[in-house]
């Protein structure tokens, strides 16, 4: 920050103090209807929000502070553009009111809004979670390090731990982990963040914009950390949440809650547990896998539109849009839990009034998770309230919907199905509909929840007749017709007769002023009616806050039941989404077996498919095991399909493994432990790596940690290195997945290496498919038709003809691929590429890469009786020989 100036004024002394707390943040300064910045942090915000930077003391120039302000009505927006540049916002309100503030009005940062750390609708993604992570680093043993991560949902209040061991010089498991979490906001002990840059550097070139914060060491200390959880969650021990045995991540966990308290200004009641986010029990599907399938993001563009995501989210809720990512994120393992899912999506696809009825019952259905941490976090309104209030009034629908289903997992759901009528009527008693956002304008309590609130409005509404009311009891107690009620500004009301009547009026009639022929005079009674109504519009304005707090805070008792039914409701709308999606699209129930074979029958890609006309899509057999069908190598032109098969059978055994029907007639899928794929060959420069360094990384991930339960799908590897190089990489790597562990690992393996199909001649377990093209006029019919055999044409330049490459080009590259073909070689070894119109006396064939021609220097020595040389003709022989090497080796 710039030096303060000479002249500080008290409002100034007061920015700094408080910006001196929140040091790491921009602070947004209330005064009046604005949030103003004010020194670096203003240089900073109006750069990034836009707006005018203007500055403080103009006159002089000594004084002047850089200054901008955003109006206080749209700081949400404002907060939005803070946030997406990856900065943390303090909101410092006025605490007290201006009128009543003796001298400077006192202010206080009330919440932190970051990245990770939101309950704003307006800058939350509805479909995706939004985590805040800490992570503490300690040394394993001699190669390894032990990561323990926290992660928290503040809007949800999910709260998890896990650990992650991995090498420092191959951090791969713990980017896994932290691209699967994929966190808004990181938390770092300070000196890790100051130290540690390699990390660092790798996770914002994973994770792109990464909020990453520090924060004191002594947070992570395991005595510091465990007090903080175990003081939040009234307990003795971790040991009830399954958690102790994760030290490092227990530490994280509590250096992130005393962040949170922090920086929310608040109790974070709503979370209940700390619990383990499990690694056993799932499919694992690594980041490169993960990005190279396109389960949530497109690979290029990081698009969610023509992501596997994409195309199955037909969820009605935002809660099963969510839940759907997660279950997309953790594939199931477990048999029964699959095949429960799978039941219950059955009945839903064999019930189509009972899907359509539930997919409406929950179109009116809101955040119920982002609502009800809102009111946790205390920044819930009347509207918030109303959209809870229209998502319960479905409940009791959707129990009895639920109470008709006969699959045992819907049928569970009815049993724990609790409908929150009490929480309904409640505020449907309290809330008016047409409560405003404002908590203090009023208007948000409903007539008839509240005795003195009503008494309130009736004063406000009916005042005027409550004083003609005392005035016309007043005559009829005293007699006196002529009493009348005035006012004036002097006294307020007053009762009014004449002079001659004045003595008639009884004792509790106080006069106060005497006119010529009148005498006035006001009565306890009459002032406190008085009093009520003068009071009454500010006595109402607070009851109704109050009101509203309290109503809120009974919700929040009761957070845990909103959030086991937005939970439930969550995985009704994923299951609905899945028969929905089996009815649209013609999926099948998949068998799911325990015997390692695999077979699919006119399998499709759910994401090809449909960017296709209807019908278009040539659907595919696919068949592993692992004896005979192991490993298949697929070849086949450019464009003809070999990466769809692949990548359509790892959706298909995924989608599986989610409980979801599948795109094909039918499928037999075996339990999977990991699904690696080696796919594409796409420079990774953003993260310092070359394409054949991320090949081989990838391809070194698969062979040390696939199990004969895993399924791996490469296509095409060794393609960016040298032919020869590549060719005897890929062959080793699939002689080694043919024989691994004695068993092998079901690989589906596309190539333009014709070469490798000799492998399935040697090896019984690999067997060679293609797809099918036909040849017509000169150019190719694409049929994508996987069949079995290999092809040994390539067909790349009819391929780059029909890319438009210009036609002399095409013809140039035939002469050239003659040349090849042919094996003439110059006097300096090199093909003779460069002449063009060579003879035809070869037909054209697939260069074998493994009979190259002689080498120019082997036909010299070959063609010499070395006996018949004289030393001087053997020295020229030899310069000759070594001319030809130098020539072939560019
Ligand atoms: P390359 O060897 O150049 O990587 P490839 O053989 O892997 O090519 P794909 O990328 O799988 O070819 O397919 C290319 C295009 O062909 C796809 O984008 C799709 O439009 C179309 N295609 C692939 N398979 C099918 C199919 N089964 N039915 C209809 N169209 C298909």
């Amino acid at each position: 920050m710039n030096a303060a100036p000479p002249k500080i004024t008290p409002m100034l002394q007061q920015y700094l103090e408080i910006k001196e707390q929140y040091p790491d943040t921009i602070l947004f300064y209330r005064m009046g209807d604005f949030y103003e910045m004010f020194f670096d942090d203003a240089l900073t915000a109006a750069k990034i929000l836009g707006i005018t930077l203007t500055s403080r003391s103009a006159k002089d120039e000594a004084n002047k502070i850089p200054m901008c302000g955003v109006p206080f009505h749209a700081v949400t927006g404002y907060l939005g553009r803070m946030i997406k540049a990856g900065y943390r916002v303090a909101l410092c309100e006025q605490v007290e009111d201006p009128k009543q503030a003796k001298g400077i009005v006192r202010r206080e940062v009330v919440r932190v809004v970051s990245p990770g750390v939101t309950t704003d609708d307006q800058l939350l993604d509805a479909k995706s979670d939004c985590y805040v992570c800490a992570a503490s680093f300690s040394r394993k043993s001699a190669k390894e390090m032990l990561a323990g991560l926290a992660v928290v949902d503040v809007s949800t209040g999910r709260f998890q731990v896990s650990e992650v061991i991995f090498a420092p010089s191959d951090p791969a498991p713990l980017i896994d982990e932290f691209t699967r979490l994929r966190p808004a906001e990181l938390i770092l002990p300070q000196s890790e963040l100051e130290e540690w840059t390699g990390l660092t550097d790798l996770l914002a070139a994973h994770l792109g914009q990464l909020c990453l914060t520090g924060r004191p060491d002594m947070h992570f200390d395991s005595r510091a950390a465990l007090s903080a959880l175990t003081e939040h969650f009234h307990t003795t021990s971790l040991a009830g949440f399954g958690c102790a045995a994760y030290t490092a991540a227990v530490n994280a966990a509590g250096a992130l809650l005393l962040y949170l308290k922090e920086t929310q200004k608040s109790e974070l009641s709503h979370i209940k547990q700390l619990s383990p986010l499990n690694q056993g029990g799932f499919l694992i599907i690594d980041d490169a896998s993960r990005r190279n399938l396109e389960l949530t993001e497109t690979l290029v563009g990081g698009q969610r539109e023509g992501s596997l995501l994409f195309a199955i989210d037909r969820t009605a809720t935002p809660m099963g849009a969510r839940l759907l990512r997660r279950w997309l994120l953790f594939p199931l393992q477990e048999r029964e839990q699959i095949e429960a899912r799978l039941a219950s999506v059955q009945e839903l696809l064999q019930r189509p009034d009972a899907r359509a009825a539930i997919r409406d019952l929950l179109d009116s259905i809101y955040d119920l998770e982002r609502l009800c941490s809102r009111l946790v976090l205390g920044h819930g309104n009347a509207r918030d309230m109303g959209a809870i209030k229209t998502s319960l009034a479905q409940l009791p629908a959707i129990h009895v919907w639920l109470a008709e289903c006969t699959s045992p997992l819907l049928r569970a759901m009815a049993a724990e199905f609790d409908s929150l009528t009490d929480l309904h009527q409640l505020i449907d008693a309290a809330i008016r509909d047409d409560a405003p956002i404002s908590l203090r304008e009023g208007l948000l309590i409903k007539e008839g929840y509240h005795d003195e609130l009503d008494r309130l409005l009736v004063l406000l509404r009916d005042g005027k007749q409550l004083i003609l009311a005392l005035e016309t009891s007043e005559r009829e107690r005293s007699g006196l017709a002529k009493l009348k009620v005035g006012y004036n500004k002097v006294f307020g009301y007053y009762f009014e007769v004449s002079r001659s009547q004045a003595e008639a009026l009884p004792d509790y009639f106080i006069r106060k002023q005497t006119l010529v022929n009148a005498e006035r005079f006001i009565t306890p009674e009459l002032k406190e009616l008085e009093n009520s109504i003068a009071t009454a519009q500010e006595r109402r304005l607070e009851l109704e806050y109050e009101l509203f707090l309290q109503v809120r805070s009974q919700l929040v008792e009761h957070n845990q039941r909103l959030l086991a039914v937005a939970d439930l409701l969550a995985r009704i709308d994923v299951l609905a989404c899945f028969a929905e999606l089996a009815y649209r699209h013609r999926y099948c129930r998949p068998e799911i077996n325990a015997n390692r074979s695999l077979s699919i029958a006119e399998g499709r890609h759910p994401v090809i498919e449909r960017s296709l006309e209807p019908g278009r899509f040539v659907p595919n057999d696919v068949h592993l095991d692992q004896e005979r069908d192991e490993i298949l190598i697929i070849t086949g032109p450019n464009m003809a399909g070999k990466s769809t098969v692949l990548r359509q059978t790892a959706l298909i055994v995924l989608m599986a493994h989610l409980g979801s029907f599948v795109p094909a007639e039918s499928a037999d899928i075996c339990l999977i432990d990991r699904i690696f794929t080696r796919v594409g060959a796409m420079d990774d420069l953003r993260r310092g790596q070359s394409t054949f360094m991320v090949e081989m990384n990838e391809t070194a991930n698969i062979l040390n940690n696939a199990t004969e339960n895993s399924l791996v799908i490469l296509d095409e590897i060794g393609r960016g290195t040298s032919t020869y190089d590549g060719l005897a990489i890929a062959w080793a790597v699939v002689e080694e997945l043919a024989q691994k562990d004695g068993i092998g690992i079901k690989t589906l393996f596309a190539t333009h290496y014709h070469e490798l199909t000799d492998l399935a001649a040697t090896n019984a377990r690999v067997q060679n498919y293609s797809i099918a093209v036909k040849e017509w006029n000169n150019t190719i019919i694409f049929l994508h038709k996987l069949i079995k055999g290999a092809t040994n044409r390539s067909y790349g330049i009819q391929v780059a003809s029909l890319a438009g490459v210009p036609e002399h080009v095409i013809t140039r590259a035939y002469e050239i691929l003659k040349n090849i073909e042919i094996g003439e070689f110059n006097l300096q070894g090199q093909p003779t590429i460069a002449a063009g119109k060579k003879s035809k006396k070869n037909a054209p064939r697939q260069l074998s890469l493994f009979t190259p021609p002689t080498h120019p220097a082997l036909a010299l020595l070959a063609a010499i009786n070395p006996d018949e040389l004289s030393p001087k003709q053997a020295l020229e022989l030899i310069y000759q020989a070594l001319a030809c090497l130098k020539a072939s080796d560019p």
